[in-house]
């Protein structure tokens, strides 16, 4: 059997965790991953890409296990340094991280591509899947508060998520332009995943790149997400008060209604099979699984179920399978 093309949509460590499941899958599974750029930022004068990162280090085996980000074996000297120096150290940055943040920065300072560099970093480091950025240009999600507007990593590092959000944006959207190698990573897939990440901060980035969104509601191909939510709540992180207050609700219903015309299937822990009706209402099929991941084990069984509900998708571009977006450019 030839492998099959699959292109997973990822933020940091909800998609590394499917990320790691999949390249498990290597003899089935030919690996691309495209990964959120919009929590990027500069710190200390340094170019810093937490979702690839976490990506990269995960699919390196080079993360550590017990935080779900940043490097094993990473103390914080240059960090301490820039404390004892008097400047804001709120992001933790590890040694060795700080040296992946220095070439970044240096290749990006001498013109090379985004895309380019987080492909160089990935085969330096030993990942086998393909890593692709959804653009090249800058683009960062900033985050309503009572008290203003302040970055993603502002809200989410330093702020501990605790503001209510009351709006986000994505800065710089309208004038990205996509990656050459994300269309064409799309276009050529076999089958599509949504990793069970935060859908407003991690994938909509992704899909609100210019073209991006389109390519996949053009799919000939079944796309498959997995539900970040376990009994209505996520597993770590803010997305199920976001999804509330964007006015989804944190559910698999809700996460099929926010991917309308994007996807086809939704696994969902088995813990909430009570929501499988709620899902075929909107025309999408229910995969279950135990899907909190902790193993590798666990990883790659959630992975396979992902494989199997896009094999049992009776993909056809049928007008009823359309969104409406799609029926007006049939
Ligand atoms: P971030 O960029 O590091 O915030 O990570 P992502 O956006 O990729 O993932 C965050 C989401 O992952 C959260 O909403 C979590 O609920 C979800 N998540 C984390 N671990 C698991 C897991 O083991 N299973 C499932 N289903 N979701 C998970
Ligand atoms: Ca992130």
């Amino acid at each position: 059997m030839s492998k099959q093309n699959v292109v997973l949509l990822a933020g940091g460590v909800g998609g590394a965790k499917l990320a790691e499941g999949l390249a498990a899958l290597n003899k089935r599974v030919n690996l691309t991953v495209i990964g959120n750029v919009a929590d990027d930022d500069e710190f200390h004068g340094l170019w810093v890409s937490p979702d690839i990162d976490t990506l990269t280090y995960s699919l390196a085996d080079l993360i550590d296990r017990d935080k779900g980000w940043g490097l094993k074996e990473d103390p914080c000297n240059a960090l301490s340094m820039l404390t004892s120096l008097g400047q804001d150290t709120w992001m933790n940055l590890g040694d060795k991280d700080f040296g992946l943040h220095i070439f970044r920065t240096l290749k990006r300072l001498k013109g090379e591509r985004p895309q380019v560099i987080a492909a160089e970093i990935g085969r330096s480091l030993g990942v086998d899947a393909t890593l692709v950025l959804p653009t090249d240009d800058v683009i960062q999600t900033r985050v309503k508060t009572a008290q203003g507007w302040i970055s993603f990593q502002e809200y989410f590092v330093r702020e501990r998520c605790q503001p209510t959000v009351l709006a986000l944006e994505i800065a710089g959207i309208d004038k990205a332009q996509p990656t050459p190698e994300s269309l064409a990573a799309i276009a050529e897939a076999d089958v599509i995943v949504i990793a069970p990440s935060n859908p407003l901060v991690s994938i909509n980035p992704i899909l609100s790149v210019v073209g991006i969104r389109e390519a996949l509601q053009m799919r000939k191909v079944p796309a498959v997400a997995v539900s970040p939510f376990i009994g209505g709540k996520t597993v770590k992180g803010p997305a199920d008060k976001m999804m509330q207050a964007m006015g989804f609700d944190p559910s698999g219903p809700g996460v099929a209604t926010y991917y309308d015309g994007l996807i086809d299937a939704l696994l969902i822990d088995s813990g909430d099979s009570q929501e499988s009706e709620a899902l075929e209402a909107l025309g999408i099929m229910v995969g279950t699984a135990d899907t909190l991941m902790q193993s590798l084990a666990d990883k790659a069984q959630v992975a396979e179920s992902v494989i199997d509900l896009a094999e049992r998708c009776d993909f056809t571009l049928s007008p009823e399978n359309l969104s409406s977006g799609e029926r007006a450019l049939a």
